[in-house]
């Protein structure tokens, strides 16, 4: 790595003086993790540090320069320190005009000898400028009005230089402007900033070594010992090379230290939150196990796969542990998430402890509800109806044997409860009556389960389904229902795979369990995707299946037809389909249909009196009726991937193969991609890597959930191993100390630099 390159610019100016007090002030403001221990003087600059200087202090910021840094959110010098250049212009590697080659894309550099404007046809500009190097020039065109240059300014072309006319031309070059380089700059390397908030790129170098002369030497965060093993530069050297190299081939390592540092503030801030959160408190300790558990999994039809005993079996040894269990589990649709978390909540309920189960939607609350009350049937663990028992008999906290304690579950969503003990529906307040005196072991429901009139007496278990629906807030709530002491154990659980980086990026205060295989039987779902103007196609299939006894899904991406979006809805696809198939049974469901409706056509489909149902998306989650066997998609590509995978799930669930078929003319070349996908592949941990691939991190993150905002150089795909090896140093660090030098310095670090961005770190 050798030793820093000597920093250019104001090398006479004094160092920062210590503004240590405004540090701490926002630092705790922002996170309350501890006090902060170390205060910075000023020969010991550290980031943080640098953090509380704000760039007016920098020399040749000036108001409105501050301003316009700041619309981008770059309000101090180590703001400033962390703007990268964009690109590098190397001044070696420069093509010299006379021999440049033709018809390949080159770098070129020069002064402007000629400069002129005009309109040429249908109110268009042509600005035309000569360029030239010393050893030949070329003419340069661009097609835009508002381009200016000035004649003697110096710049740096990139494109394809063409023959013209016996001379040499570019056609709309990309173009750096060099002007009025200081002498400082004119080494080898330049680097080529972005405008920031009108500042222009040339500014914003001024400006960005101004800061660096008096920043450097910059503390290290990092021992010796870790950039040693992870091979990393140092800190210093990373911030003077990627603004000021020496030469090109230095940034690549200054760069993967600056990389390594973003992904270690997000880690860090992840893994202490789990400390604080999890690991440092005492949670509910179950016994595992025991004979509840044994008789309900002794009484399924099927025997669990290799997946579900696996992760059941990290699940158990959470809950069984002194500190509370936060986990994530991820599984396909139909991998048998479900078995295995009633298994868990029986757990917790035999240990003398409830369980709840919230999911996000009515119907899926209501399906988990059904599903376990079946379940607890076959196994012979249903209650009396009408058992409602002052603690006696058959109660939760009676010291009744556990062989023949029958589970009482309760359904809880909007205003009214429906229970497994108690015939009919009962009211709300009778319902968290149960729940408060432990009358009902498990508790399903949607929101309504963590209003604030909601308390458990001892919540053992929460888990949350489909948990990216809700907020990082709601998915925490549920939580803190527990009238009883400890913290519950967490399970959150998802059907839309996750790529393995996105994961630690978004959830890496959790463990995650991963069910990945499908129970035995299940044939591959076989896709393909036809013209969306195929109606007859489309039509002849739906029929072909229907006559065989079997369910139809019709999706469509808009409710009701607009001027806007070309695309099906699912109103006229609904009104198509019963002109073109009239005696076949159809259904239209939608969103905006009234509640009782809706819930009416969804019976009317899963009992089989309808054939097929033209929907919406209402049917994405979680809708399992084993009949259906046909999912149509039409105008698929206005899908995105992990949708179009979550509705393809809704079918071949039973003993019939599935299959899918996708209408679509793919107007854009990322919805061909999709579609591509979609039918290349029926594995969701492949499809949301390429749906990763294909929309790029930033839109994926979204939310206020995730710390990728703060996500400037590195990227989860292509820099997954220092990805990787920061969660190592994070995770080693807490659990060493969570009081120590680096855990103390990095939350520093992250208080100072991601401001309120931090929230989503801090909100529990
Ligand atoms: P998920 O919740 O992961 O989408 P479910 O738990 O609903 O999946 O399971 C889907 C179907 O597979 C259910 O009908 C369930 O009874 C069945 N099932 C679950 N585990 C097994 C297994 N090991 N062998 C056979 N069938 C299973
Ligand atoms: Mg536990």
């Amino acid at each position: 790595m050798g030793k820093p390159p000597e920093v250019r610019g104001n090398d006479s100016s004094p160092p920062w003086v210590s503004n240590a007090v405004v540090i701490v002030a926002i630092g705790a403001n922002v996170y309350q993790h501890r006090p902060m221990t170390s205060v910075q003087t000023s020969d010991q600059r550290t980031l943080a540090y640098l953090a509380g200087i704000p760039v007016e202090r920098v020399k040749g910021v000036g108001a409105v320069a501050t301003k316009q840094l700041a619309s981008e959110g770059v309000l101090t010098v180590a703001d400033l320190l962390l703007t990268a250049p964009r690109r590098y212009l190397d001044r070696s590697q420069l093509s010299e005009l006379a021999t440049t080659p033709v018809g390949e894309i080159v770098t070129v550099g020069g002064t402007v000898t000629s400069f002129s404007k005009r309109r040429i046809s249908r109110g268009r500009t042509m600005v035309e400028a000569r360029i030239s190097d010393g050893t030949g020039s070329v003419r340069c065109v661009w097609f835009n009005p508002y381009m200016k240059l000035e004649v003697g300014e110096e710049v740096a072309l990139a494109g394809v230089i063409d023959p013209y006319r016996g001379s040499l031309q570019m056609k709309s070059p990309a173009i750096d402007r060099l002007n009025k380089l200081r002498p400082a700059e004119t080494g080898r390397v330049l680097p080529i900033y972005n405008n920031v908030g009108g500042l222009k790129p040339d500014k914003v170098r001024d400006v960005v070594v101004n800061a660096l002369g008096r920043s450097v030497p910059i503390v290290d965060v990092l021992p010796e010992t870790i950039l040693d093993e992870l091979d990393l530069v140092d800190r210093t050297y990373a911030f003077s090379t990627i603004h000021a190299p020496d030469s090109l081939s230095d940034v690549a390592p200054a760069r993967r230290r600056l990389i390594f540092d973003e992904f270690l503030r997000i880690q860090m801030a992840l893994k202490v939150r789990a400390y604080d959160e999890f690991e440092s408190q005492v949670g509910v300790q179950n016994s595992v196990k025991g004979e509840l558990f044994n008789r309900f999994i002794e009484s399924l039809p099927y025997r669990l796969t290799d997946a579900q005993v696996r992760v059941l079996d990290e699940l158990l040894a959470d809950m069984g542990a002194r500190t509370p269990m936060h986990r994530l589990l991820q599984g396909e649709v139909g991998s048998g998430k479900t078995v295995v978390v009633v298994s868990a909540l029986l757990t917790s309920v035999e240990s003398g402890h409830q369980g709840a189960m919230m999911a996000p939607t009515e119907v899926l609350a209501t399906q988990h509800y059904l599903g376990t009350e079946i379940a607890l049937e076959q196994a012979g663990m249903a209650p009396q109806r009408n058992d409602v028992g002052p603690q006696g008999t058959g109660s939760l906290f009676a010291d009744e044997p556990l062989t023949t304690r029958p589970v009482r579950i309760g359904l809880f969503t909007g205003g009214r409860v429906t229970t497994n003990f108690v015939e009919g529906d009962v009211s709300r307040k009778r319902g968290l009556g149960w729940l408060a005196d432990g009358t009902v072991d498990i508790a399903f429901g949607t929101q309504a389960l963590i209003q604030t009139d909601v308390e458990f007496l001892s919540l053992g278990i929460a888990v949350v389904d489909e948990q990216h629906r809700f907020g990082v807030e709601q998915r925490v709530v549920l939580r803190d229902k527990n009238g009883g002491g400890g913290v519950p154990d967490l399970l959150l659980m998802t059907a839309t795979p996750i790529p393995r980086t996105l994961a630690m990026t978004l959830y890496g205060d959790l463990t995650v369990s991963v069910i990945d295989e499908l129970p035995p039987g299940r044939s591959a779902i076989v896709t393909d995707a036809v013209p969306d103007s195929a109606d007859i196609e489309i039509d002849r299939r739906i029929r072909a299946v229907v006559t065989n006894g079997q369910q139809v899904f019709v999706v469509c991406p808009l409710v009701d037809d607009s001027d806007k979006v070309e695309a099906r809805s699912a109103v006229s696809e609904y009104a198509r389909v019963r002109t073109a198939l009239p005696d076949v049974r159809s259904a239209l469901l939608h969103g905006q249909m009234p509640a009782d409706e809706k819930s009416d056509v969804m019976h009317r489909f899963r009992a089989g009196a309808i054939d097929v149902l033209v929907a919406t998306t209402v049917i994405e989650v979680g809708i399992d009726v084993p009949n259906a066997t046909l999912m149509v998609v039409r105008t698929a590509d206005r899908f995105g991937l992990s949708q179009l995978h979550q509705l393809r799930g809704r079918v071949g669930r039973g003993e019939h193969p599935g299959a899918c078929l996708l209408s679509t003319d793919a107007t854009t070349a990322d919805g061909e991609r999709r579609i591509e996908a979609m039918v290349a592949s029926t594995d969701g941990f492949e499809l949301a890597e390429t749906d990763l691939e294909i929309r790029g991190q930033g839109t994926v993150f979204g939310g206020s959930q995730s710390g990728a905002h703060d996500l400037h150089l590195g990227d989860i795909l292509l820099d997954h191993a220092l990805l990787d090896a920061a969660s190592t140093v994070a995770t080693a660090a807490v659990a060493e100390d969570p009081d120590g030098p680096l855990v103390t310095d990095v939350m520093h670090e992250v208080a100072v630099l991601f401001g309120d961005s931090a929230q989503w770190l801090t909100r529990s």
